[in-house]
């Protein structure tokens, strides 16, 4: 494959190697699903990172059948609990479809606004960060002074100056902040307020964007500190960097490893037990095969996992049906396929007869 065809300059040449892929989905319902997990885990990912301020953030990510609804966290519920199961579907009137609790106002205001806006934008984060609320207070755009920035060259972040300051609970200061996103602003600077992201292609491109501006602003502010001028990247290699790191592939690709850690510690985090589709199994399974579970285990120990083959769950072994699932919902990742294992040998050991 030459670099012209392919996603990613990460990609190998050498064929027959594992390499992280997007998923692929049979139906919208299970692309909803996908999606609904990857957000969920995406507030335990920033409850991880110490992201969270109170009830002040929030994420959402557009429905695969109507774009014109989107998913989010509800309100007040601390981002270190939040399932799949939790999450509300919400129309750009701030109107719940689904789900029981109550929508963030401001997160309403503002997500629904840069979602109408921008039909090219399917995810978004924001939240109340430190450094993303330190530099926001400068009122400037970042530099690029690392590779880190050169991620967000050029058109690639914004500054809002609009509503500076005030906390956005109408709609029509939503609107003027949303307008100021550009179509292909990753991170968005509000002034006296903090970091907004988004994704083109995925919840996680827009969670990897939001922790990449967070840790840029946290480098500015320290080189800065340290009362020595800046080296700015020449614009040449700053345009470079940003033409090989800032594309929504490339993002997904980085936020693969926090995913990865984000399931291997929270695996309650895909519960999709209230409101599930009628006939499907509480995992979100929509065909499923009930082989023996230690075939299938060990099946799912090939080197094939990362092919997205995996599409099942077993309804025999139920501490292991969720983690099963979790593999065609999670791209089937080696750390988790790793975890699965060990679960599966100390299964084994606990369940084996003493005969000593
Ligand atoms: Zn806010």
């Amino acid at each position: 494959m030459t670099v012209a065809a392919k996603r990613s300059v990460y990609e190998p040449d050498q064929a027959g190697l594992a390499f992280p892929r997007y998923p692929v989905f049979a139906d919208a319902a299970q692309e909803r699903r996908h999606r609904r997990v990857r957000l969920a885990a995406a507030c335990r990912l920033f409850a991880d990172l110490g992201y969270e301020y109170g009830f002040a953030g929030h994420i959402t990510v557009r429905d695969p059948e109507d774009p014109n609804l989107y998913w989010t966290n509800p309100f007040a519920l601390e981002f270190g609990a939040v399932k799949a199961s939790d999450l509300l579907l919400v129309d750009h009137d701030g109107r719940v479809i689904e789900g029981a609790r109550a929508v963030n106002r401001a997160g309403f205001v503002l997500h629904a606004a840069i979602h109408a806006a921008h039909p090219g934008i399917l995810a978004s984060c924001h939240c109340h960060t430190i450094n993303g609320m330190a530099w926001a207070a400068l009122g400037r755009r970042l530099e690029p002074i690392t590779q880190t920035a050169c991620g967000f060259y050029g058109d690639g972040q914004a500054l809002i100056t609009e509503e500076a300051g005030a906390v956005v609970v109408e709609r029509g200061a939503g609107h003027s902040v949303a307008a100021a996103f550009g179509s292909d602003t990753k991170v968005a600077i509000h002034q006296n307020h903090g970091l907004f992201s988004a994704g083109q292609e995925s919840v996680e491109e827009a969670v990897w964007w939001f922790v990449a501006a967070e840790r840029a602003c946290e480098i500015q502010l320290k080189a800065e500190a340290t009362g020595h001028p800046l080296k700015l990247v020449p614009e040449a290699n700053a345009a470079h960097s940003a033409k090989h790191l800032a594309t929504p592939f490339m993002a997904w690709l980085h936020a693969q490893p926090m995913f990865d850690r984000t399931l291997r510690l929270h695996p309650d985090v895909i519960d999709l037990s209230t409101g599930p589709r009628p006939g499907a199994h509480p995992c979100g399974a929509s065909r499923i095969e009930r082989p023996p579970c230690r075939q299938r285990l060990e099946t799912s120990m090939s080197p094939n996992i990362n092919q997205n083959k995996y599409n099942y769950c077993i309804g025999r072994c139920e501490w292991a049906s969720a983690v099963i699932c979790c593999i065609s919902e999670f791209s089937c990742s080696s750390s988790l396929t790793t975890w699965i294992a060990s679960r599966y040998r100390s299964r084994r050991r606990r369940s084996r007869p003493n005969t000593t």
